[in-house]
């Protein structure tokens, strides 16, 4: 199955990596100041009060609607987030070097998929990983279409995504192919899910072979902290040996493992 086909994919995958637009949105919102990202100032944001309590506990913590890159390790602190599983063939062998390596990674799920391997979704949950909305059907066009579709698409990824966990509920929102729009943002942190983006595309969809994939992320590192990865889509033996060289590695380079800032 080609999630990421087509000529929109890079452009969205630059506007993903580099956009950060503050919105003008007209309820419960207010002024903060986020975190020090990596080697950018800190800036200021605008925050939603999540409808109801969120991961992080019963407090209404809020949520901003600007795309997160950040690192909640700080200056050195890298975030490993996979994308549209949970698969039953790859799955289980990411979260095997993730578990090999000790690394907490951040899983971006397609709605349908959690639905249909529950038991994974919970493999995920247990082993301490954190979890993303990444919308039901991966439409990569879904900036282009009508609110009341990307609602669907985020709403109902969230609840079946829910569902498979047991109750534990995503606290990110990835569009696919970084296809964000203001309202999916705001809709997003008003459920507790940080948008997130991401700041080096190992290109692992491309299957450019292990070598390619360890030297575009080791070169790419340098950027920011929130790294790419699939583990569905096809064929991703290339992602899991590319992770089983990079994460040692990054490790040596004094790089620690974190979750993106929520
Ligand atoms: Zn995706």
């Amino acid at each position: 199955m080609v999630w990421h086909g087509g000529r929109g994919w890079y452009g969205r995958v630059l506007a993903a990596a580099v956009g950060v637009t503050a919105v003008a949105v007209t309820t419960s919102v207010w002024s903060a100041q986020a975190g020090p990202v990596a080697g950018r100032p800190a800036r200021a944001e605008e925050v939603v009060r999540p409808s109801w309590p969120n991961a992080q506990g019963p407090a209404r913590v809020p949520v901003s609607v600007t795309i997160t890159h950040a690192s909640d390790r700080g200056a050195r602190g890298v975030n490993i987030t996979i994308d549209d599983g949970p698969d039953p063939v790859w799955t289980p062998r990411v979260l095997e070097v993730l578990r090999e390596y000790g690394v907490k990674a951040t899983f971006c799920m397609v709605g349908t998929q959690a639905q249909a391997h529950p038991d994974l979704v919970r493999a995920v949950v247990a082993a301490g990983h954190r979890l993303c909305d990444h919308t039901v059907s991966h439409d990569t066009t879904m900036d282009t279409k009508s609110e009341s579709y990307q609602s669907r698409q985020i709403l109902d990824a969230e609840r079946m995504i829910t569902k498979a966990s047991g109750g534990v509920r995503p606290q990110y929102y990835r569009a696919p192919g970084g296809a964000f729009t203001p309202y999916s943002r705001k809709l997003a942190a008003s459920r507790g899910m940080r948008p997130l983006g991401w700041n080096v595309d190992s290109k692992d969809f491309e299957r450019p072979g292990t070598d390619v994939l360890v030297a575009t992320v080791k070169q790419e590192i340098a950027n920011g902290p929130t790294v790419l990865f699939h583990d569905a889509g096809g064929d991703r033996s290339e992602s899991v040996e590319a992770l089983r060289e990079l994460l040692p590695w990054l490790r040596r380079q004094g790089y620690s493992f974190g979750f993106p800032v929520r």
